[in-house]
């Protein structure tokens, strides 16, 4: 079954799946819910803060008030099914007027408004329709221009017309007792209870670990093809590159960079991870890589996950290898006019250009490579497989190195050993001094005081917040990028930027060179900056809300201060009724800095059968791929008794890469 095949996927939503990286039935089943509404026991109106499930009547007409240019609110009186009486708003949806009736039932879901009484601002809601018996209502990330709604009615015509067979063998989901795999994803995405939801979650997780499992056990290294290019000389370069480093290499560094010799210098291809700590100076080895490939005259391409990350490279690349002979390097950006990048991409296809560095562009359709025999792909879990695809596909047998911030965990990697080739900058080449805090919000005034007090010498900071803008669905956050900045505005001395994912390019280039520089000294900012950005002497970073973030990202984001070995900070700002659970994880983080052991620390308290994520807010996606040692275990016992009895699973390159991703991306999600 195809795509195209589902009622209500024309070609413009078809286009945006593929762009999100799903291509295929499959892809969307495996695209999970990243919560459920629990329908089946709805609250009482309280203004205590906290969100809740409503079941409410409309009794009164809808009103729509402006208030002023933009500015409007519906108002909808309701009475709640325990009998109190309140009132459902939405700011800035107008709309929402047409899509309620009077004496009719709705379900809403939200929370309280801070500043109108007995008013709940909803987030989301829904008629009460009897034909639809759903207990748990799956809510997707929405995608551009597929709507969870979408997503949700697609998956649902999946499920009901297709089959997928499972990787593991019927005997062994006997003997395990596993739940049939059509079952796991049905349950997923409509769960009928929250019992049955984890038994399928971890349904299909086993499905996923027990090839990469398979594989590993049979040593079996995937994306390794007989050698195609002969690199040649490689010593020689390497002492020429040395010469060209600014910097002494790290002995980190160094062994990374015989790792990849080795590589290099024998007739399988390369295929290797390069793991290291933010700041640990993986872009040196990278460098290395592009400038072996450029003097053995073929090409090389440094793909970047953004804009700002890959001018960051290419500024990098023709600084160090200015003067340098026989190295031409561009750079493609998607921002670029027509006529720009008709240079740029002749030069690719002529072969004059050598190092082609960018983001997504340099493996659109249009560019066609010379010879293209290395790549190096920066911040792996950022792309899809398919982006990774693409870019290969450009040359042949093409030599990877692909590099990541996030740490694999020991017991983890242990379980890729043989499949995957890592190399790992342990150390950084300057030690890292960053103390960090805890901060409640009714200390958060305090904080901003230090802060301002400490621009006034001279610090640069970085203020990270959860979101851009909305909540997720509707409602403005106050710990949004852009209130905090008016917020910031008005209470420090100095001119405060605001940077997000939606600005162009070139907006955001400007003003991360004007805090490079000094111009400016705060940036309020989604996590954007988390990848990339490197401005050496910010010292202070304040991450609003830490505990809506995983510790993955929390350790990445620190990473972003004190890269020059100054004594910084890291503010860790969090609601006063945080839950003990969070705390205990925020307090780890804050004496903890090694990445391996946050990772190792992420895994362990993460289990399986943990359900504390669910409440009203439902069940977190990344829950959904919240594995545990247990499941390890188990996937190893079912290996094992596969292979006593001579079963064999079929290992495909996209199965491959897409489960490690993912894998990759959970650790660095959670
Ligand atoms: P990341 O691993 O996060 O990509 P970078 O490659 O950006 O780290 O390196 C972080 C910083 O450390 C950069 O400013 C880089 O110039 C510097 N650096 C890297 N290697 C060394 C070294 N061996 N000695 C001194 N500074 C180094
Ligand atoms: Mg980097």
């Amino acid at each position: 079954m195809e795509l195209s095949c589902i009622t209500g996927l024309g070609k413009t939503r078809i286009e945006s799946l593929n762009e999100a990286g799903i291509f295929s039935c499959k892809n969307l089943l495996d695209y999970f819910p990243k919560k459920y509404y629990n329908f089946l026991s709805p609250s009482p109106f309280a203004p205590d803060g906290t969100y809740k499930m409503i079941k409410g009547k409309v009794i009164a007409p809808v009103k729509v008030s402006r208030i002023r240019k933009n500015f409007s609110i519906v108002t909808a009186k309701m009475i709640d099914s325990f009998g109190g009486e309140f009132s459902a708003i939405w700011y800035n949806q107008p709309f929402v007027k047409n899509a309620l009736k009077e004496n009719t039932e709705y379900f809403v879901y939200g929370k309280d408004a801070k500043n109108k009484k007995n008013s709940l601002m909803v987030s989301y809601f829904k008629s009460v329709d009897k034909s639809e018996e759903l207990s748990f209502f799956p809510v997707y990330k929405n995608i551009e221009n597929v709507h969870s709604e979408i997503i949700r009615k697609s998956i649902a015509q999946i499920l009901e017309k297709q089959a997928y067979s499972s990787q593991i063998s019927p005997a062994s989901c006997e003997t395990f007792e596993l739940m049939e795999l059509m079952e796991a994803y049905s349950q997923c995405h409509f769960p009928s209870n929250i019992i049955d939801l984890e038994a399928a979650k971890n349904r299909i997780l086993l499905e996923k670990l027990v090839p990469i499992v398979y594989m590993s056990e049979n040593s079996k290294k995937l994306g390794r093809d007989e050698r195609k290019h002969t690199f040649a000389k490689i010593d020689e370069i390497y002492n020429e590159y040395k010469q060209i480093l600014p910097f002494v290499l790290t002995h980190s560094q160094m062994t990374a960079i015989s790792d990849i010799i080795k590589d290099l210098e024998s007739n399988q291809n390369m295929n290797r991870l390069l793991e290291g700590d933010v700041g640990s100076g993986k872009t040196a080895v990278a460098m290395f890589c592009l400038f072996v490939a450029a003097r053995n005259g073929y090409q090389a391409a440094m793909l970047a996950p953004t804009e700002i990350l890959a001018t960051e490279h290419y500024k990098l690349a023709l600084k160090m290898f200015d003067g340098v002979n026989g190295v031409n390097i561009v750079f493609l950006s998607s921002s670029m006019t027509s006529a720009e990048k008709k240079a740029i991409v002749n030069k690719i296809k002529t072969g004059e250009a050598n190092i082609i560095i960018g983001s997504h562009s340099i493996f659109s359709k249009s560019v066609e490579y010379n010879n293209l025999a290395f790549a190096v792909i920066d911040e792996q879990h950022k792309f899809g497989v398919k982006h990774r695809a693409n870019l290969l596909e450009k040359g042949e047998n093409v030599d990877t190195l692909t590099m990541s911030a996030t740490p694999i965990p020991r017991s983890l990697a242990l379980v890729f050993e043989g499949s995957l080739d890592i190399s790992i900058l342990k150390a950084r080449p300057h030690a890292q001094n960053v103390q960090t805090n805890i901060v409640g919000k009714h200390k958060e005034s305090d904080m901003w005081k230090f802060v301002n007090d400490k621009i006034k010498s001279g610090s640069k900071v970085f203020v990270v917040c959860p979101k851009i803008e909305e909540d997720d669905d509707y409602t403005l956050s106050e710990q949004s990028a852009i209130a905090v900045h008016k917020y910031l505005s008005s209470i420090l001395n100095t001119e405060v930027a605001l940077v997000h994912g939606k600005m162009k390019a070139e907006e955001t280039n400007i003003l991360f060179e004007n805090f490079k520089s000094g111009k400016t000294r705060v940036i309020v900012s989604t996590t954007i900056v988390e990848v990339g950005v490197d401005a050496k002497d910010a010292d202070i970073m304040v991450i609003m809300q830490a505990s809506n973030f995983g510790l993955a990202s929390l350790h990445q984001l620190r990473g972003r201060v004190g890269r020059d070995g100054r004594q910084s900070w890291c503010f860790c700002v969090v609601p006063n009724d945080i839950s003990s659970k969070s705390l205990e994880r925020l307090s780890f983080f804050k004496k903890n800095t090694d990445g391996f052991k946050i990772a190792e620390y992420d895994l362990e308290s993460r289990g399986a059968g943990n359900l504390s994520g669910y409440e009203q807010h439902g069940l977190d996606s990344n829950e959904v791929w919240g594995y545990s040692i247990d499941l390890f275990e188990q996937a190893k016992r079912i290996v094992s008794y596969m292979k006593n009895r001579g079963e064999t699973i079929e290992m495909s390159q996209e199965l491959y890469e897409g489960t490690v991703g993912k894998l990759i991306e959970s650790v660095a999600m959670n």
